[in-house]
């Protein structure tokens, strides 16, 4: 019985674009108690390995969260057998737009502590006790509610460029911060106001509804889906878009337009501008809001010293480099001390 990937990434490529079959990417999360996660991992593993499944799956002890290919051919297959767990009979897909049939060219499924790194102490509170699941309609309908209050579970670099209208938009670097701030401002609402909650694709909604149930607030909803999927449903079934601004999203595109408005301003300049960028210089990678004016100018770097950086030769930076962490990565994010506009 094979418990791991036998074939390269290289090996796995030339196979696929040989097969040139139809593939699926799609993803899913669930929050469940899995008891021994380790033999649910395998037992994963040697389904989907039969089933020429691809991807990333992460199993905890709190749920599972995968982003898989799938080929078209046993979709049928595949779903059956999602359906015969439990946990994720009916479990909403999330079906990517644009197909690429390389994009994964593995299956690994890792066992880690949690699914969702948090902050959180797991055995606080129950995972699987959360909010309403709303759809788009539903939502729109819970904004014009006067006894809602409409919160944004993400960091301040995402809503920076893209919002909700009316949404409070905790400063935060961490979704361990978020939960506290928004308890505080709104802790003598647990149980007159609805407290409605969005996130990118709804996952740390899962566990921060369960949370402020778990504080003490009775009417608490979620966006199922998050953004991504309340976009589509707005284009969709022509609803009306309260969301202004770009989606932020973790891969290359960095920003997802979802309405005309820019609602945030480059962080040299200070003009309006939403479109991130990582500072050129390799060793400083800061994640920043930059106009093309200013990339110009400041040959897509952050600060003048990264300018006189990046402008070296390669071999060089690179001794420079040698034995220095970079923080910039995680944390900064748009508030370092060398940009010069703040908000
Ligand atoms: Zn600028
Ligand atoms: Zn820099």
């Amino acid at each position: 019985m094979q418990l791991y990937n036998k074939l390269s990434a290289k090996e796995r490529e030339a196979l696929l674009e040989e097969a040139g079959e139809d593939r699926l990417t799609l993803s899913f999360y669930q929050y469940a108690k899995i008891g021994n996660p380790e033999l649910f991992r395998n037992h994963l593993f040697i389904a989907w390995d039969q089933m020429e499944v691809l991807g990333r799956i992460y199993v905890a002890h709190e749920g599972i969260n995968a982003q898989l290919s799938v080929p078209a051919k046993n979709f049928g297959n595949f779903k059956e057998f999602l359906d015969g767990i439990y946990f994720l009979e009916n479990v909403r897909l999330n079906i990517a737009i644009e197909h690429d049939i390389k994009s994964f060219l593995k299956l690994k499924v890792k066992v880690r502590d949690k699914i969702l790194a948090d902050g959180l102490n797991d055995a606080t509170f129950d995972v699987t006790n959360k909010g309403v699941h709303v759809d788009a309609k539903a939502f729109n309908e819970l904004l014009d509610d006067p006894n809602t209050i409409l919160v944004d579970m993400r960091n301040h670099y995402e809503s920076e460029i893209g919002h909700f209208k009316g949404a409070m938009t905790p400063d935060v670097d961490t979704f361990r911060d978020s939960l506290d701030i928004i308890e505080k401002d709104i802790q003598d609402h647990k149980e007159d106001k609805n407290l409605v909650m969005y996130c990118t694709g709804g996952i740390r909604c899962e566990k921060a509804s369960a949370y402020y149930k778990h504080k003490g607030f009775k009417k608490v909803y979620q966006l199922e889906g998050g953004i991504i999927e309340y976009a589509r449903q707005v284009q969709n079934l022509k609803l009306e878009n309260k969301f202004l601004g770009k989606n932020f999203v973790f891969d290359h595109r960095r920003g997802e337009r979802i309405s005309e408005d820019v609602v945030s301003n480059c962080h040299q300049c200070g003009k309006p501008c939403d479109t991130h960028v990582n500072c050129a210089n390799e060793a400083c990678h800061l994640l920043f809001i930059q106009c093309e004016e200013c990339a110009e100018k400041m040959s897509s770097c952050c600060s003048a010293e990264c300018q006189d950086i990046a402008a070296l030769p390669y071999e060089e930076q690179k001794a420079l480099r040698k034995g220095k962490g970079n923080s910039n990565k995680i944390f900064k994010k748009g508030r370092s001390e060398v940009l010069k506009y703040k908000n």
